[in-house]
């Protein structure tokens, strides 16, 4: 194993390609800024309890997947494996639910940490943007959430994705269907580990992606059949909302995804080019979360896309960000005294705002050209001896090729000019 190896699972982002990654969270994160939802940032690890009881002990994410630590002073911290958790958690202790401003609407950027078996579209550290509208339960803003990720995933430019859609039910008729599931799964033919799964979390077994498995749970009961009245209409009228708005779902009564917090809404954003790693973002309803990490009742739901994931997908669609050029304006010196008149210039045109960069290094004319095209700069600048002694630069528009003397003193404002 090389030194300059990153571990096992994980990636570095490096230019040019991180750019697509920069401009991805941006526009994943735009609909939600001027909805309402303000940033929040929490740390990269929590006590290990705050997952234990938030994500939920029957869970992969906590018995699999958990990077857990003891530290010196005898704390039990994991590296977050999701960000809903972390984020109630946050809110809670800033009493932002206290406010008198329900829901409590914010959105975060970051890294989140699995150990998982490494393989395309799934890595151990990867990263998310996700938002939280909580403390409020309101089937328009299960709607809003849905709506924006379409947003979001639309303003990219990606069209072969699809919303799927379903209710798991709330704390009156989940019991009484998770009771009729457990029935019927006792009776099938699986492993021990499945077996356990039945009666610890059974919703968890339909979301078995092994073949042999899903073959033998056609004839499971439905959770659709044991909703209770309220569920069942407020499941309508997202569906309703949504249908309005122009959003296309698929309802997916298979649909449980591996959080153990999920009540009512839960939907799952898939990408049809990315083969078995198709989830690009998922999320719901998570009613009793708050509760289970000790806070007071708060109906909140929520949503995270993972961003390598939908860069991969952008990939697989061809779609090309049109991301700015990093640089505007090159500037070429040649010779000690140009080097200093010309760093000053890109100083002044950076000051005023233009990006621009320069050829350090003191190399020739050949090879500094060379980088002032792979710079993708609009304009370069060269100035020689002879310009100086005649107060000239040389400007060069990369695009036509034309070249022109502009007076020294006037070639910040030039370029201002020019590039508008
Ligand atoms: P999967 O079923 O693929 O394991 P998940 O249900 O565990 O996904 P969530 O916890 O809902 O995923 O996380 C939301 C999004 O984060 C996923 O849709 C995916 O895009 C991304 N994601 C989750 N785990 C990983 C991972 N290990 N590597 C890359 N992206 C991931
Ligand atoms: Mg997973």
């Amino acid at each position: 194993m090389s030194t300059f190896q990153a571990p096992k699972g994980t990636y570095d982002l490096t230019p040019p390609r991180s750019a697509t990654f920069l401009a991805v969270r941006e526009v994943i994160s735009a609909p939600l800024r001027d909805s309402g939802y303000g940033y929040i940032e929490t740390p990269g690890f929590e006590n290990v309890e705050l997952f234990a009881r938030g994500v939920g002990e029957s869970t992969d994410i906590v018995t699999k997947e958990m990077y857990t630590l003891t530290t010196k002073g005898g704390d039990q911290l994991a590296l977050r494996p999701e960000g809903t958790a972390s984020v109630l958690r946050a809110a809670l202790e800033a009493n932002l639910h206290k406010a008198g401003n329900l829901p409590v609407k914010l959105w975060y950027s970051g890294s989140y940490y699995r150990y998982e078996r490494p393989q395309a579209g799934r890595y151990r550290h990867f990263s998310q943007v996700g938002a939280e509208a909580i403390g409020t339960e309101d089937p328009a803003l299960d709607a809003e959430l849905i709506i924006l990720a379409d947003q979001a995933y639309r303003s990219l430019g990606l069209r072969r994705f699809r919303i799927l859609l379903n209710s798991l039910g709330d704390k009156e008729c989940r019991p009484v269907y998770r009771e009729a599931l457990q029935t019927f799964l006792r009776d099938l033919d699986l492993d021990e580990e499945t077996r356990r799964r039945i009666e610890i979390n059974p919703l968890r077994v339909l979301d078995d992606k092994r073949a042999d498995v899903q073959k033998q749970l056609t004839d499971a009961p439905k959770l659709r059949d044991y909703l209770c009245d309220a569920c069942k209409a407020y499941h309508e009228e997202v569906r309703a909302l949504l249908t309005a708005a122009g959003v296309a779902f698929e309802d997916d009564e298979k649909l449980v995804r591996g959080l153990d917090y999920y009540t009512r809404t839960t939907f799952e954003f898939v990408h049809d080019g990315l083969g078995s790693q198709s989830a690009v973002g998922g999320g719901g309803r998570y009613d009793g979360l708050s509760e289970m990490i000790g806070g007071p009742e708060l109906p909140s739901v929520g949503w995270a896309l993972g961003v390598d994931r939908t860069v991969l997908a952008l990939e697989a669609e061809s779609v090309e960000l049109d991301l700015p050029a990093t640089t505007s304006v090159y500037a070429v010196p040649l010779g000690e005294e140009a080097r200093r008149v010309l760093f000053g210039v890109v100083t002044e045109l950076r000051r005023a705002g233009i990006a621009a960069d320069f050829a350090f290094g003191g190399r020739g004319l050949k090879g500094a050209m060379k980088s002032a095209n792979r710079s993708g700069a609009r304009y370069t600048l060269v100035a020689g001896e002879r310009d100086l002694a005649e107060g000239v630069v040389q400007l060069k528009d990369m695009e036509s090729g034309e070249q022109s003397a502009v007076p020294l003193a006037e070639a910040a404002a030039e370029l201002a000019k020019r590039l508008g």
